[in-house]
């Protein structure tokens, strides 16, 4: 039998990123080497400045690479594309469009310019619909963003992207503007279409309790230059509830990679110093 091999969806090959400023130069990210499986969640996480956000700005053909190079389904990523969809932590969706109006929004605007005819929109009509039920907003389907919640409002934001099926989506912190009752709703929410919708997700945080709970490996970056320190398969069954959150397994990790980005941030030092600063007071 013939034995085919089946690419992954992300390669990432020594890929490297310097800002050029009018002054000096910032080294963003430095031989970083990674590959993204069909449908698997993938979580980057590290102290700021690490170089996450530039990481997955390049996925998303948003910024380009200064050395090395990134392929989605085995084509070089040079730009944006329709099979790589971007959430942003920041929704910013069209106050004068309900949410339906909003979800639709790219595609109208798409037919409008004569690249998808009208039976495409009609499609895209009743998949707005499915997706709607699938973010279980269908009951607030003609209400307006300021009528809803941030949590909402980030739902929104999700399905506008999911509308043209793209097979992967890069998510920058979608949910580090919410409160932590909101958050843990958005975590099954977005398992649950990542489930359903198979797409393929890099998503980038600093919290690494979501960036567990959520990943099936998670990538751990570290700053000066931004390069990719370890990788963690998350030893948890993929089907994920909010108890699993106090499982050794679960506070192992977090202790590990807590650990390892109080060190490579200067954390550690500064919290050695408080210690002994406590320390002495409490002599005093
Ligand atoms: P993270 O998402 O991990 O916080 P970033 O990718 O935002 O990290 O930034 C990595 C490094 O690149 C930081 O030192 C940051 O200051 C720098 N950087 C990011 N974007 C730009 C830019 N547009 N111009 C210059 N430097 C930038």
């Amino acid at each position: 039998m013939k034995n085919d091999i089946i690419p992954s969806k992300v390669e990432i090959r020594q890929l490297g990123k310097v800002y050029d400023g009018s002054t000096s130069s910032t080294p963003a990210l430095q031989d970083v080497n990674l590959s993204v499986e069909h449908n698997e969640f993938i979580t980057l996480v590290g102290a700021s400045g690490c170089g996450k956000s530039t990481l997955l700005r390049i996925l998303a053909g948003l910024e380009y690479a200064t050395s090395g190079e990134a392929y989605c389904d085995g084509k070089l990523i040079n730009g944006p594309g329709a099979e790589r969809a971007m959430v942003f932590q920041h929704y910013s969706l069209y106050p004068w469009l309900s949410v339906l109006g909003n979800i639709k929004f790219s595609r109208g605007l798409k037919a409008n310019r004569g690249d998808i005819t009208s039976s495409d929109v009609e499609a895209a009509a009743g998949r707005a619909d499915a997706l709607l039920n699938l973010i279980g907003l269908d009951k607030v389907a003609n209400s307006y963003p300021n009528q809803l919640s941030g949590g909402m409002q980030q739902r929104v934001a999700i399905a506008r992207a999911l509308l043209g099926r793209p097979s992967m989506l890069l998510m920058d912190e979608p949910f580090g503007a919410l409160d932590a009752q909101s958050r843990e709703v958005m975590h099954d929410m977005i398992l649950h279409i990542h489930r359903i919708e198979k797409t393929t997700v890099v998503f980038v945080t600093h919290d690494v309790e979501e960036a567990i709970y959520l990943g099936q490996r998670v990538v751990l970056m570290e700053p000066r230059p931004g390069r990719i320190h370890s990788i963690y398969p998350v030893p948890l069954p993929r089907a994920r509830d909010q108890d699993m959150k106090h499982t050794a397994p679960f506070r192992e990790l977090k202790a590990e990679i807590l650990a390892r980005i109080r060190e490579s941030s200067g954390m550690a030092t500064d919290l050695e110093l408080l210690d002994k600063l406590c320390a002495q007071s409490s002599a005093l």
